[in-house]
């Protein structure tokens, strides 16, 4: 499995002499399966690099949208793929019920935000659902989650040949009302993934202030890689403006956090075009995942 950052920045696309480190694009996650499956968490300013990179073949591509918020949708009309003749491009929508990732996914193409209609795209794209039953076919599986976040969404956790990545962004681990899914839920869901990301937008200044805006602080997802027991964390939905100075310094510190706790975890800030290679050890008597990453 191998698992590429094409957008890491949370709210609006921030490109600058500030981000050139980290990136400025907003969320895109590419996941390449064992099976040759691409998943695209995500259609932030970031799936457009990506899509100069799948427009050279024609493998289906299966979208999972985490919610409609512009951070996560914005780059979806100048993805390449969907301007491809007969390009089989799946949408999954990310809030059940009211279908409103996948709407606003598709109605910024409406003629007023963007010239070209979503309606007149020569690329086969449709729109799933029935998620749950969609995903129970595939050869991988996958979980999902409800986000504390306003408006609803979904994490994701996929399991593929005995390795596990979990997509959780625009959660809130500690909201001020009834989380939708509880930090003890979370705990679970998460436990022993071998590469967890997860929104951490935020630091403790930034608290009262954006108490209950549905991201978390960079603390509370390193306390929640540790009680989960994580193989790698990724801190991933980096506030825009979030310098690269700035997230170099969380690096460190976050480093001396689990040293701290004297944990093996991984820890990482996620950059655009950082990729993980994940796979499971062939010998049967070592349960672990070697993992690479460049
Ligand atoms: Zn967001
Ligand atoms: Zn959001």
């Amino acid at each position: 499995m191998l698992v590429t950052f094409y957008g890491v920045r949370g709210s609006i696309a921030a490109p600058g002499p500030a981000t050139v480190k980290y990136g400025g694009n907003t969320s895109c996650v590419h996941v390449r399966l064992n099976s040759g499956e691409n998943l695209i968490f995500d259609a932030g300013t970031g799936i457009r690099r990506l899509g100069q990179e799948m427009i050279g073949h024609d493998e289906p591509l299966l979208l999972l949208l985490s919610h409609g918020h512009w951070d996560h949708i914005q780059g979806y009309p100048f993805f390449g793929p969907i301007y491809q003749q007969d390009r089989e491009i799946i949408v999954l929508q990310g809030v059940e019920g009211n279908a409103s990732a996948l709407k606003a996914l598709l109605e910024q193409m409406d003629g007023s935000n963007f010239p070209v209609h979503s309606t007149d795209l020569p690329s086969r794209i449709s729109t799933i659902n029935e998620v749950e039953q969609h995903l129970s076919r595939q050869p991988y599986s996958t979980q999902r989650k409800d986000l504390n976040h306003p408006g609803g969404g979904h994490a994701y956790r996929i399991e593929e040949d005995g390795v596990t990545v979990a997509y959780i962004t625009d959660n809130e681990l500690d909201p001020p009302d009834k989380p939708h899914t509880t930090y003890d839920e979370w705990v679970e869901y998460c436990q022993g993934v071998d590469l967890l990301i997860h929104d951490a937008q935020y630091i403790e200044q930034d608290m009262p202030d954006k108490h209950g805006w549905g991201h978390s602080m960079i603390s509370q997802v390193r306390q929640l890689a540790v009680d989960a027991e994580v193989k790698h964390l990724v801190m991933y939905h980096h506030d825009p403006d979030r310098t690269d100075a700035e997230l170099d310094e969380i690096a460190i510190e976050s480093a001396r956090f689990f040293k701290s706790k004297n944990s093996r975890i991984g820890s990482h800030i996620a950059a655009e075009g950082l990729t993980f290679d994940l796979m499971v050890r062939k010998d049967p008597r070592v349960s672990t995942v070697d993992l690479t990453f460049s």
